[in-house]
This record gives structure tokens, C-alpha cells and sequence, in this order.
């Protein structure tokens, strides 16, 4: 049973993947903001043996789903609300992520016009490859 307490309202990140906590902080931007926020490394798991959890006061809007889904999709995010989890849910692969990661072909017209966004777009789920919404550059995100 995952322990929510000290939490009212908020979100519960578990089964990251042990070692992964503080990169998935900071890819959320949990460090520009002013809740509280609680980091749990290495903590017990049966299924995994090692995890960590990421504990987060505050409303849902404050997590990108798709930024965590692209990072880990088998992380699991817990709804916290009146210290109960009243909905589980699960994550995949954003279709489209924007300013996740940048387009390495120094011909495509993101390197040219640095105001525009970095698109990539999901072109194969099963190698969990993405591609360029401009130039169709590939990303093999584990790679
Ligand atoms: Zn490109």
C-alpha cells in the first residue's frame, strides 16, 4: 500500500524507475514551482525492487502527463484528494511532444529559426521512434 501521508491534495508518482527521480523533477519544471514536493529514493518495491516516488501537493494541472509519459510511461500517477487516491493513471507515449527534446539536423529549420518550437511527432511506438514535424529527422528516445 503506497503511503500518501502529509498529502490532502495532490499527486503521487510511483514506480519510477529507482535513480530516475531527480531528472523527472526537473523535466517537470517541479523546480519553478512553489508547492511542496517530496522526493522518495529507493524505496521498497515487489515489483520492481528498487523504485522511487515523486510526492506532489497541488492540483493536476501543475504536470505535464505527456512529458512524464515520454520520459517513463510505466510510471504510474496517483490522484490524491481528501487523502484518499481517488483515480490511477496510466501513461503512454504523447502522440506530438513540443520543447522536449531538439532536432539534430542542422539543416532543418528549427536550427535556423530559433523562436520555433521543437515538434516531434510519434512515428513508431513499438521502437518508440519520433520524428521532426518539420524535417522528419529521427529520435530513437533510447537510443
Ligand atoms: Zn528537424
Amino acid at each position: 500500500m503506497l503511503n500518501i501521508s502529509g498529502l490532502n491534495e495532490g499527486i503521487v508518482l510511483d514506480h519510477i524507475q529507482a535513480g530516475k527521480s531527480l531528472d523527472i523533477y526537473y523535466h517537470l519544471g517541479l523546480d519553478k514551482l512553489d508547492c511542496q514536493v517530496a522526493i522518495i529514493k529507493n524505496a521498497r518495491s515487489n515489483k520492481m525492487g528498487r523504485k522511487d516516488i515523486i510526492k506532489i501537493e497541488g492540483p493536476m494541472e501543475n504536470i505535464d502527463l505527456d512529458i512524464l509519459g515520454y520520459i517513463d510511461h510505466n510510471i504510474t500517477v496517483n490522484i490524491i484528494r481528501g487523502d484518499h487516491i481517488v483515480e490511477k493513471k496510466a501513461l503512454k507515449l504523447p502522440q506530438k511532444i513540443t520543447n522536449v527534446i531538439r532536432c539534430k539536423n542542422p539543416r532543418c529549420i528549427t536550427s535556423i529559426e530559433q523562436e520555433l518550437p521543437d515538434v516531434f511527432y510519434l512515428a513508431d511506438e513499438k521502437t518508440e521512434t519520433y520524428r521532426c514535424m518539420y524535417c522528419e529527422e529521427k529520435y530513437n528516445k533510447n537510443v
